[in-house]
Formats: C-alpha cells, sequence, structure tokens
C-alpha cells in the first residue's frame, strides 16, 4: 500500500518539487472598508468594480465604493456578471473592461463574480482568441504571456475560495460543457474577506458553498501525491493543480474539522455567526490548498452535472434559469467518488473521515470509502442537500452523457489518486444516482 508510510515517497523520475503561491489575504469583520486604501497602495487609479445584480443593491457593494471614492480611485461598475458564467458573460465583461480603461479591478460576490474579473483582465491585458487560454483538451492550454494588472477579490460567499487560486471556471455553451482557464497569472493580488458578507445568505446557498469547501480539502488532500507526477523541467512547466503535497495538507485537515464542526449550525440557523464566520475562514483555508495542490473527480464530474442540467431550480439562487450551484453539483458525486478511491489512500480517506466528525472506532483501511462516503451522506441530510444525482433531475439513461461531459476534464481526472476511465466513471455516477 503505497499511502500508509509516506505519501509523498520519492518515485522514480517523478516531481521532488513543489511550489506555494497564495493571495495576499486581509481577513476579519469590516476589511471592505479597507478596500480604498489597499487600491491606492496597489497605484489603482481608475478600477473597474465586478458584481452582480442581486450584489449590486446591498450594503456591502456600497462599502466598498465609498472606500474607493473615499481614496479618490475612479470606479467603473460591472454589475451584469452571470451566475455560473459562459464564454459569452466573459466576453462581454471583457469587451467591458476594455472599454472603461481601468488600471486595476476589483471583485465583489461569489466565485463567479470573481472569475469573470480574472477572465476580463486577461482577454484585455493579453487579447486572444478565447479558447488559446482555455485548458486542454477543450483549449490550447497555452499559458499567460505576462502579468494581469492587480486584482482586489471580495468574496460574499463562504465556498469557492476562488479568491486564492489562478482558476476561472465557465460553461463553452457549444459543447454543454463546463470548463476552465488555470494560470498562476489569474490569481487575485489581494482577498479581502469580511465574514459580515455571510450573516445575510440564504440557508442553501450557505450549504451548497459548506460542501464545496468540504470537497475542495477532502479532494485536495486524497489527491495524487505531488511525487507521482512526471519531474518538470522547469518552474514554469510546473502546473499549480501539482497534487497532494504538504504545505495543501495543512488548509485541508483545518479546513475540514472547521466544516465538519460548523457547517450543520450555519445552515440551520442564520444568526448563528460564529459558525457562519468559521465556515468563511475555512473556504479561505481550503482555497490557499486546493489552488496549490489541485481538486480531482468530484469536481470533474460536477462540471457535467451542472452544464446538463435540465429544469432543476435550486430555493435561494436566481430563478430566470435552471441551474444545479457548483457546491451542490459537486457533492451529489463526492460519497460515490470517495468510495471507489478510498482503496488508493485508505489513512488519508479516514483521516478525512475523523476531521469531519466521523467516529471511525475501529475502522481498518478497508472500511475507509465507506465511512468517509457514510459521514458526507450524513451532512448532506442534514443540510437539505438533495439525495445525489437522481435529487437534481438525472436518471441511469443519462449515464453516457455525463460520463461525455467528465472524460474532457483530463486536469482534474489526472489529479485523481486512481486511474480513471469512462467505465470508472460508470460505477462512480451509478453509485452516486441516489444515497437514501
Ligand atoms: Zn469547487
Amino acid at each position: 500500500m503505497a499511502c500508509c508510510h509516506h505519501y509523498f515517497e520519492p518515485v522514480e523520475g517523478g516531481e521532488e518539487v513543489f511550489s506555494v503561491d497564495v493571495s495576499a489575504i486581509t481577513c476579519g469583520r469590516g476589511c471592505l472598508k479597507e478596500a480604498g486604501e489597499h487600491a491606492k497602495a496597489l497605484g489603482i487609479g481608475r478600477i473597474a468594480l465586478f458584481t452582480d445584480r442581486r450584489l449590486a443593491a446591498t450594503e456591502h457593494v456600497a462599502t466598498v465604493r465609498k472606500a474607493l471614492t473615499d481614496a479618490g480611485i475612479d470606479v467603473a461598475v460591472y454589475d451584469e456578471v452571470k451566475v455560473e458564467p459562459t464564454d459569452e458573460s466573459f466576453k462581454a465583461a471583457a469587451r467591458f473592461a476594455g472599454e472603461a480603461k481601468v488600471d486595476g479591478y476589483i471583485s465583489v460576490g461569489g466565485g463567479s463574480v470573481i472569475d469573470t474579473a480574472k477572465a476580463a483582465s486577461l482577454y484585455t491585458t493579453w487579447p486572444a482568441d478565447f479558447l488559446v487560454y482555455v485548458n486542454a483538451p477543450v483549449g490550447e492550454g497555452r499559458p499567460v504571456p505576462g502579468p494581469l494588472k492587480p486584482h482586489i477579490a471580495c468574496p460574499t460567499t463562504s465556498g469557492t475560495g476562488s479568491e486564492c487560486t489562478g482558476i476561472a471556471v465557465f460553461d463553452l455553451l457549444s459543447m454543454k460543457a463546463k470548463t476552465g482557464i488555470a494560470s498562476r497569472r489569474l490569481r487575485p493580488t489581494l482577498a479581502l474577506i469580511d465574514p459580515l458578507t455571510t450573516h445575510t445568505l440564504p440557508a442553501n446557498v450557505v450549504a451548497c458553498s459548506a460542501f464545496d469547501v468540504l470537497s475542495h480539502a477532502l479532494e485536495s488532500y486524497t489527491a495524487k501525491p505531488f511525487t507521482r507526477r512526471a519531474a518538470s523541467r522547469t518552474p514554469g512547466e510546473r502546473p499549480m493543480s501539482q497534487g497532494a503535497n504538504p504545505w495543501s495538507d495543512l488548509g485541508c485537515r483545518e479546513a475540514l474539522r472547521l466544516a465538519g464542526e460548523y457547517m450543520v449550525r450555519a445552515v440551520a440557523d442564520a444568526s448563528d455567526h460564529e459558525a457562519r464566520e468559521q465556515l468563511m475562514w475555512a473556504s479561505t483555508l481550503a482555497g490557499i490548498a486546493f489552488g496549490n495542490s489541485g481538486v480531482h473527480i468530484p469536481h470533474g464530474m460536477a462540471y457535467a452535472v451542472a452544464g446538463l442540467v435540465r429544469d432543476y431550480r435550486p430555493a435561494g439562487y436566481p430563478d430566470e434559469e435552471p441551474m444545479v450551484p457548483h457546491g451542490m453539483s459537486v457533492i451529489v458525486n463526492a460519497p460515490s467518488v470517495f468510495r471507489n478511491t478510498a482503496i488508493a489512500a485508505p489513512d488519508r480517506h479516514l483521516d478525512g473521515a475523523r476531521w469531519l466528525g466521523a467516529d471511525a472506532r475501529g475502522a481498518g483501511p478497508e472500511d475507509a470509502g465507506e465511512v468517509v462516503g457514510a459521514r458526507i451522506v450524513e451532512l448532506m441530510k442534514a443540510t437539505g442537500i438533495p439525495n445525489g444525482v437522481g435529487g437534481v433531475g438525472y436518471g441511469e439513461t443519462d449515464i453516457p452523457a455525463l460520463i461525455d461531459g467528465t472524460l474532457p476534464q483530463q486536469r482534474l481526472l489526472k489529479n485523481a489518486p486512481v486511474e480513471v476511465e469512462a467505465e470508472d466513471l460508470h460505477r462512480m455516477f451509478e453509485g452516486a444516482m441516489r444515497y437514501w
């Protein structure tokens, strides 16, 4: 068994080096009021403020705008960010940024908003055909040629961790698939993490975000060790999704512990500020962890589950169009996936289960998948998450299409601790159809 002793044991021809890239972070109640001073310190004179329609009317955006104006900074507001962005919405945002002639960006919102600001900055600074920077094999996966303008990311949900990563995710409309752009250059310069923003979130948004955090941490912790990736010849070639490594382990452990302790409370009671604020910290920790290790199969399958949605409309989200929120599209797969991957790293799956609050006394390596899967299912039931992939509108006959939507996510599948072929995905989707 490879895992038990030393997960990072050197392998012939394997990588021996890992790197740690992190956004600068300012965290604490009320820190959005500092946005103007931070922008000024970054040399920004005119800034594009990215947000979405719903958030544009909130006090959080008002606080940021006032802080920027008070610091003497010109603000161009773009509030047309689409929740679950597409290539078209990324392009529209880039057109706005190009015309606004700004020298910096600030994003106030969830992952969709932060990711859209990353893409707008990329395509205005280094114009190219849209697919040039998109992950292979969907796009060309070419490296971003140089630095982007400063970007201050202000998350308002406690989930994505996007404020700490160099990843921007979107739906490619022509393929009906989610994919992304991944580059260190996309990582925001500064994350302003104000836990006051979590107090007013709808319960279902808190639940979906919390499961995104949980899965970021558990996927990152159980990812293939970085030592089993072929050694990179130059630092520039070393991917951000470098696999599990000692740095990422630290954030994963604490994020899982916090998610296990606070998730149910944070969803059940909006006035439980302690629980909601701790989840936001967990999200940041998981973000700086998986931003340096990468996630794997549950996120790969999630791209298909969200991309092929038919008529599922979740509570607490804008109801104009059917959607499966990101964290939900991930967690409906997760128990089934971990039941299948535990064989490759049983100790790590058991650690994860324990940190999430499972009673793993007496459990051996052969029980690891079941113990961690059962604990996640328990948390799903306690927070009103739908019952598996079937619970968001899919049936057995959809499995081939779901597999076709997952297979292009090679960046994620290759980061799994086991080899993943179509037949493995079939087994995992089957196991994810319903859990109770
Ligand atoms: Zn995620």
